[in-house]
């Protein structure tokens, strides 16, 4: 867990979308990180993507915390679509 995560805590089940956000842009901060200007793909440019384990920049905002009635399955479909 990097040192500058304050909202995420290992042992939490999340998710990520298909694509991390900076959480700065206009975009990000009208609510639509979706369309960010600094989008980065995670599977194609972070270690682990599609994996158990995976690098994620900006945790905070592009971890998607999982409430318990979501299992992962449904968690990584959801997250393909947005
Ligand atoms: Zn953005």
């Amino acid at each position: 867990m990097g040192r500058d995560v304050k909202n995420i805590k290992v042992g939490d089940r999340v998710t990520i979308p298909f694509h991390e956000s900076d959480g700065t842009c206009p975009q990000c901060r009208d609510g639509f990180p979706n369309l960010c200007d600094n989008a980065i793909m995670a599977p194609q440019k972070r270690p682990g993507g599609w994996a158990e384990y995976v690098t994620v920049v900006n945790a905070d905002f592009n971890c998607i915390k999982l409430p318990d009635e979501v299992d992962m399955l449904s968690a990584s479909a959801l997250v393909a679509a947005i």
